[in-house]
This record gives C-alpha cells, sequence and structure tokens, in this order.
C-alpha cells in the first residue's frame, strides 16, 4: 500500500489501523506499535533539560537551535508553553 518502514527495526512487515481515531502502525517482526506522526522530530527529555538550562544561562534563541540541532520555531513554542 505504502512504503512505511517500522521505525525500530526498519521492517517493511508493517501493517496500519486506526486506533482511538488516529492512525497506528504496528510491526510484525518486533511487534511494536509506533505513531507516523511521531517519526517528525521528536525532542527528548535530555534535550528538553539541556534547553532549559541554556534558556537559564539566558543563551539566545538563535544559538540554542544551532547547538542542540532543535528548530526556533519548536523553542519559541516550548519558551511560551514553559513557566519560564
Ligand atoms: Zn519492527
Amino acid at each position: 500500500m505504502n512504503s512505511i518502514t517500522c521505525r525500530y527495526c526498519q521492517s517493511k512487515n508493517v501493517i496500519g489501523h486506526i486506533h482511538n481515531g488516529k492512525k497506528r502502525y504496528m510491526c510484525h517482526d518486533c511487534h511494536r506499535q509506533f505513531t507516523p506522526s511521531a517519526q517528525k522530530k521528536y525532542i527528548s527529555k535530555e534535550q528538553r533539560e539541556m534547553v532549559d538550562k541554556m534558556l537559564l544561562e539566558r543563551i539566545s534563541i538563535a544559538a540554542i537551535s544551532r547547538v542542540t540541532g532543535i528548530s526556533k520555531s519548536w523553542l519559541y513554542r516550548y519558551m511560551g508553553t514553559s513557566i519560564y
């Protein structure tokens, strides 16, 4: 149907199904589930903590984006939602 590959083992033996109104994929080889949207730019907890530290040091968004590789738009959104 399409060329979705498993994000864990890169298998093409993947089936799509709808779960709670959301599209989900399940891999037949490693039996893990994933969502296609989760593939795009997941910011890990470690990255968030690093961003927090850099914000406290008053490092500019542009510099944080350069160092971490996180997009500026994500950083602005993140700042808008954090207590900081
Ligand atoms: Zn897999």
